[in-house]
């Protein structure tokens, strides 16, 4: 249950008798009790302003509780959700590999009017025999990036080692899907303001999903999108599946932005364009698609990621999509 409680409140002694979680607004206090609590105390109730039930343990990111999406403002002029109706484009190569490399990816970006550079410093691979990042100098070269061109920043977090640098370095924090459990980055995210982008874990309910999100919430963060990136399926001639079916449901019980991945969920560079489109037709926040200079020679995820020709192809694609549902690419 959620408690908008007084500030007159003790909220430390509310927030023991509760086993709650507190947020602190200008006005009132936020309480969040276990869900399975659905009562107040009697000599509670004098200082409780509103109540809110709930059925499970998605309780701020219910839209029971705020009723509309959430409003994420990277800056003043680049905002998902609320009521912005933006769809916005976040590109880039899977991994940083060379500053050379970057820079050309970047420079496509400021030239197709892209806002959001994303590539990975951290990979989470499936082998220790592969390319596993450049690390920190990885987010060296997006730094330099995002100062040389203006572009925002996204790179993904594998771990809690290296979460404080992730943070330091980036404008947007994303969480990746090994790591959608990872309590040590849940915490460390909820403690800051930078906005974060929340990976389905690819065997993750939809439950777990946004409970992970709550650990976000819960602590003080407001700025999280969920991204659905495909889960494992007995399929095997993609290379997951991409949940659209879960992404219906987010829509409508959670007032999170929602970002959608076609790239890694299909797996195949071929398929990207025509899973795109459905996902901006489901009218969503974000899209998060794998671009690069060379994708043959990629380091990482080679099969899935559009070249430029591919990419500028697609966008030109979206926009009417996005005007059939009311949504403007941005
Ligand atoms: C990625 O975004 O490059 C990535 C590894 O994604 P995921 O966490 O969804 O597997
Ligand atoms: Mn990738």
């Amino acid at each position: 249950m959620i408690l908008h409680v007084q500030k007159k409140a003790n909220i430390a002694a509310l927030q023991d008798f509760y086993r709650a979680y507190s947020l602190e607004e200008k006005d009132h206090y936020v309480l969040i009790t276990p869900s399975a609590i659905k009562e107040v105390d009697e000599s509670h109730k004098k200082f409780v302003i509103d109540s809110f039930p709930m059925e499970s343990d998605i309780q701020l990111a219910n839209r029971k509780y705020i009723t509309s999406t959430r409003k994420i403002e990277f800056n003043e002029d680049l905002c998902i959700g609320g009521d912005t109706n933006n769809t916005l484009m976040i590109t880039g190569p899977c991994s940083v590999e060379s500053e050379e490399q970057i820079d050309t990816v970047a420079q496509f970006c400021v030239a197709q009017g892209i806002k959001v550079l994303r590539a990975g410093c951290y990979k989470p691979r499936t082998s220790p025999y592969t390319f596993q990042g450049l690390g920190h100098k990885g987010l060296i070269l997006l730094a330099k990036m995002r100062d040389k061109y203006g572009l925002k920043i996204i790179t993904e977090v594998k771990d809690a080692t290296h979460v404080d640098d992730v943070i330091e370095f980036t404008d947007i924090i994303q969480i990746g899907a090994k790591a959608m459990y990872d309590h040590g980055i849940l915490r460390a995210c909820s403690k800051i303001q930078k906005p974060i982008v929340l990976k389905r874990g690819f065997g993750s309910t939809l439950q777990e999903f946004v409970q992970s999100a709550e650990f976000i919430l819960s602590g003080g963060n407001n700025n999280v999108a969920l991204c659905e990136r495909g889960i494992r399926t007995y399929e095997t001639k993609t290379r997951f599946t991409l949940d659209l079916c879960g992404v219906a449901y987010l829509k409508e019980h959670t007032n999170l932005p929602i970002i959608l991945d076609p790239s890694h969920a299909m797996g195949y560079a071929y398929g990207v364009p025509d899973l795109t489109r459905a996902c901006v037709a489901m009218g969503i926040d974000g899209l998060l698609i794998e671009t690069h200079p060379n994708p043959k020679e990629a380091k990482s995820d080679a099969s899935q990621q559009l070249n430029f020709e591919e990419f500028i192809a697609l966008k030109k694609s979206l926009d009417k999509v996005a005007s059939a549902v009311g949504r403007k690419i941005v």
